[in-house]
């Protein structure tokens, strides 16, 4: 008998999750429109329907005029319902936004990171950027269903551990139990590949598709995959190390102890060094007079991207190498599983038309077949916005399909 109950109550639970996506995949969406989308009765829709209008998570908009008889009301996800926070912890900044359930960024504030911070300090900034928006926003906290993390490095999902972070020296920090006894809120944590990707199948050009791979470009570079609709995971969490295969056996000593690793060759790090070296070398280029000493603090990567928009052959030259060796990694990615297309995301989106010919060029000589070599890279829209929104993704996905992050209603627990 117990467990018949519990039967039921799964299956009413189910149910109104399975309502609450159709609303936010198809909305605006009328009650028998849903009936018919998940095979559930009229009625049990319109009791679903009637709790979550009261609950805040769904809105009706007004019929459209015309016609004979009572015209169906649409039914869409209520925006300001509730907010999730989204947040990056990098390699050098922390950034944190404020969203609704429609992605739609309500506030947003970054500071960078020192060298050597600690995971309290940090985690505690985090924590204090997140109060700030909240009250900046004039936001209700019972209307927050959660903070989501996109964490650089290697991360464990399940238990919300940064297991490790090259870059800030981190290893094995609990994000997700200093978040959430510091906030009181649920907090989720994955890498920032991962959650990129999210961000682009839930809001960006990637939005809807069932198979495709975001190629992060940034400080570092990852892959997230997206495989049936869903994160494709490793069994340690390494999945998508894209940044991490070999591109040039010659090259120089990668972070992770190996040489040549397509990281050490394109990513942002590697581009400002490159050009430094061919500056000392004596060769010519907008930048020459810029600066009296060359170090790879007096000069920054936007520096870079601005001097080839201006024309510069020399960084022009050098963003497009950094592109043909994306295009290595891009063809190994499309050999291995085939997707629909890749995303160009992070930083490097930002100087996409510098260096898009050169990916698409060795994309067609490299990848397999006329399937593989046709295989269309779009670029992301988001810019580094791609990694808080990316956290606040992780949020929606979580409350989406989780019947205890919605506040169901007691009448439709009865
Ligand atoms: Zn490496």
């Amino acid at each position: 008998m117990q467990a018949q109950k519990m039967n039921i109550e799964m299956m009413k639970q189910f149910n109104i999750i399975s309502v609450l996506r159709v609303i936010r995949e198809r909305g605006p969406i009328s009650r028998s429109e849903i009936a018919e989308c998940i095979d559930l009765s009229r009625p049990s829709v319109s009791e679903i329907v009637s709790d979550l209008i009261v609950g805040g998570w769904i809105r009706e908009l007004t019929a459209s005029p015309g016609g004979r008889g009572r015209r169906p009301i649409p039914l869409e996800i209520n925006p300001n319902g509730r907010y999730v926070l989204g947040a990056e912890i990098g390699a050098y900044q922390l950034s944190v936004i404020l969203c609704n359930l429609n992605s739609e960024v309500i506030g947003q504030s970054t500071v960078p990171l020192t060298e050597g911070v600690t995971p309290e300090l940090a985690l505690t900034e985090v924590c204090s950027m997140c109060e700030s928006l909240i009250a900046s926003c004039r936001v209700e906290r019972s209307l927050l269903v959660g903070i989501g993390v996109a964490m650089h490095g290697v991360v464990h999902p399940g238990t919300g551990y940064s297991v490790y972070a090259p870059n800030l020296g981190w290893h094995d920090v609990p994000v997700k139990d200093f978040l959430e006894a510091k906030m009181g809120l649920p907090t989720y944590v994955d890498s920032d590949t991962n959650t990129s990707a999210l961000a682009e199948l839930w809001t960006g050009v990637a939005t809807g598709s069932r198979q495709f791979i975001t190629m992060v470009v940034d400080y570092g570079i990852g892959a997230g995959i997206i495989f049936d609709g869903k994160l494709y995971r490793g069994i340690a969490h390494i999945e998508g190390q894209i940044g991490h295969t070999t591109v040039d056996e010659d090259g120089p000593r990668c972070a992770c102890g190996n040489f040549g690793c397509l990281e050490v060759m394109a990513s942002e790090p590697a581009i400002v060094r490159r050009v430094l070296k061919r500056l000392r070398a004596g060769e010519r280029s907008v930048l020459s007079s810029q600066f009296d000493h060359w170090d790879e603090n007096s000069i920054s990567i936007q520096t870079i991207y601005q001097a080839a928009r201006s024309g510069d052959e020399l960084c022009k030259d050098v963003l497009r190498s950094a592109g043909r060796y994306l295009g290595i990694g891009m063809s190994t990615l499309i050999n291995l599983f085939n997707p629909l297309f890749v995303v160009l995301s992070g930083g490097m989106a930002e100087v996409a038309d510098l260096i898009l010919p050169d990916i698409e060029d060795v994309i067609v000589h490299r990848a397999l077949g006329d399937a593989g070599k046709s295989t269309k890279v779009l670029v992301s829209k988001f810019g580094k916005l791609i990694y808080p929104l990316g956290g606040a993704t992780l949020v929606l996905e979580h409350v989406f399909q989780s019947p205890e992050a919605v506040a169901i209603p007691k009448s439709i627990q009865d």
